[in-house]
């Protein structure tokens, strides 16, 4: 199915458009559900005795939250997790969890490489802040860049923007998102706002309500509803474990969808022969291009005789040229010649596809692999995201809560505020170029 092209401006227009109209028509008219700005909500009391039901293994969810302490603030989570041990067994738990936590980002980074020989700022950031601070750190850093790239009047990327399965947003840096990305949706939801419902019973919190919310047609959220001022005023680790939970459980589901990847489909789409039909297509030629005689969606099957079937091959045949060397290309239509540009490239993108004569069957277990790819991804993105100190995300509560404790409420309200105003400008930069070019 075809991907629908749109700037940001609007998307929002559109999205926000057919939210207000289903609002008011189911809400207001139909008088079905209650509405809430923009969005529709749909309350019910089922879905209790589940709750109560899994949160009976009390012990394992505490243990579990305090996990998701540790992933949302790393070693400073620790300190607090483990603050009643002795000091140097304190000391170490709280070492030794994060690296345990994180060594499967960390390690491959390192072996594989990267900035400053691969122990870039950001991982030192998820050690020692967790992902709170990782994600804190790498907007503030990209927005930096964006700035940057602004003032010297270069051409400038959105280092941010939305992921809508199905649509195109004009310069965000998701592009192409199948629109069966929409059924990830509710893997991630549900696992989320269950983890809050159940690591609030298992601390005895009230549940008020649970529900759907609907941003006009898009599923935009289930809820869990606690009852805030009761939570505001609970124990501190029972807090902060409901307030982790959310972004701890979508990492998780994140890791085990991965798993299904690598462990299940690519060795059985392997087996089955799919390399066979992988093919390279143009997606874009750039218009400084000296590719003019490409066209967008052209196949491009070989490179000066050798075969290539994806872009990192494109990539190893292009290294033994020199800017400016001419390259001739086999396409579907036909023998062209191309002069390198002066990063030795071919000034046009290509991307991986398959071809029609691929069978049905291996076509469905293809995208059947590339959803489960995008139940990791979403789960990954948005359980990290939701991790940024910006009220209300999680990230933006947990802070407050843990700021509670040593500092009071009042001021404790104040400084995750204003915490949240430079995540908000932060992320907002990053966007900038979504709205100016
Ligand atoms: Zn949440």
């Amino acid at each position: 199915m075809a991907i629908l092209e749109l700037t940001m401006l609007e998307f929002i227009f559109w999205a926000l458009l057919q939210a207000i109209i289903v609002a008011v028509v189911v809400g207001k008219i139909l008088g079905k559900g209650e509405m809430a700005g923009p969005l529709l909500l749909w309350k019910s009391k089922k879905g209790f005795n589940f709750l109560n039901k899994i949160a009976e293994k009390k012990n394992f969810w505490e243990k579990y939250g305090d996990f998701g302490i540790i992933l949302a603030f790393g070693l400073l989570g620790g300190l607090f997790v483990f603050r009643r041990k002795k000091n140097w067994k304190r000391a170490v738990m709280s070492v030794v969890a994060p690296l345990l936590i994180f060594g499967p980002f960390i390690v491959p980074r390192l072996i594989l490489g990267g900035p400053l020989q691969g122990i870039d700022f950001s991982l030192i950031f998820l050690f020692l802040g967790g992902f709170s601070s990782f994600i804190f750190f790498s907007i503030g850093s990209s927005a930096y860049q964006v700035i940057l790239r602004y003032l010297g009047e270069q051409e400038v990327m959105a280092m941010a923007g939305p992921a809508i399965p199905g649509i195109n947003i004009e310069g965000s840096p998701f592009q192409g998102i199948p629109w069966y990305g929409w059924l990830a949706f509710p893997i991630l939801i549900f696992v989320h706002e269950l983890s809050h419902g159940v690591l609030l019973r298992a601390a005895k919190l009230k549940v008020k309500n649970t529900g759907v919310a609907f941003f006009g047609l898009l599923p935009a959220g289930a809820f869990v509803e606690p009852d805030e001022e009761e939570l505001a005023s609970a124990d501190v680790d029972e807090r902060n474990r409901v307030y982790s939970v959310g972004s701890a459980s979508n990492c998780v589901t994140a890791c085990v969808f991965l798993a299904i990847s690598l462990v299940f489909f690519s060795p059985l789409l392997g087996s089955l022969g799919v390399s066979d039909y992988t093919e390279l297509e143009v997606a874009k030629v750039l218009p400084e291009s000296n590719a003019k005689n490409l066209e967008q969606g052209m196949k491009v099957m070989s490179i000066n005789g050798q075969e290539v079937t994806s872009v990192a091959e494109i990539q190893s045949v292009l290294e033994d040229f020199e800017p400016g060397d001419k390259v001739d290309l086999t396409t579907s239509q036909g023998e062209m010649s191309v002069r390198l540009n002066e990063e030795g490239m071919i000034g046009a993108y290509f991307k991986q596809g398959f071809s029609s004569s691929m069978p049905a069957y291996l076509n469905f277990l293809v995208n059947l692999n590339s959803f489960v790819y995008l139940v990791f991804f979403f789960n990954l993105v948005i359980g990290i995201m939701n991790l940024l100190p910006l009220k209300p995300l999680d990230g933006g509560l947990l802070t407050e809560s843990v700021l509670k404790e040593k500092i009071g409420k009042e001021l404790a309200s104040k400084t995750a505020t204003g915490i949240t105003v430079v995540s908000l400008v932060l992320l907002l930069v990053n966007m900038l170029p979504l709205f100016f070019s």
